[in-house]
């Protein structure tokens, strides 16, 4: 194993046992959504609260599943703050992409490109995209 895929292991695993950004959001403005990876078992809800300039102020995710689904979770919340509706759709299409085989990761130095090895797993690309997928459906697109 290459230096890389350990270091890629290792953030992994870091997202997987101190998941950031965990809990739920409420109020009238928030965005949610939830769903499942029958094939592994995950589930994930991913909450989302713009503030008034239209810039994502806080995300959350909720849910269980293995390491791959809860650290692209983790990572997808860090990743989002801050960014606009149009931003965070274009950041899902890197990631989709990258996790298809087909792109770079969205940032040499993003945690995100420590999910870039999934594309060697087609069973685990599910894992990783589940959250990606939940925030495409909390933002209507
Ligand atoms: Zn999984």
């Amino acid at each position: 194993m290459s230096d890389l895929e350990d270091l890629y292991r290792e953030v992994i695993l870091d997202h997987y046992r101190n998941p950031r950004n965990r809990g739920t959001l409420t109020g009238d403005a928030v965005l949610h959504a939830e769903l499942q990876n029958p094939t592994c078992g995950d589930e994930i809800e991913l909450a989302l609260a713009f503030d008034d300039q239209g810039r994502i102020a806080d995300v959350r995710f909720a849910g269980r599943g293995c390491s791959i689904s809860m650290a692209s979770a983790s990572m997808l919340t860090e990743a989002l703050r801050g960014k606009t509706r149009e931003d965070a759709l274009e950041l899902d299409r890197q990631v989709q992409a990258m996790l298809r085989g087909e792109g770079d990761p969205p940032s040499p130095d993003q945690d995100l490109a420590a999910l870039s090895g999934v594309a060697q797993f087609p069973v685990r690309v599910k894992c990783a995209t589940l959250a990606w997928h939940a925030l495409e459906h909390a933002l209507g697109s």
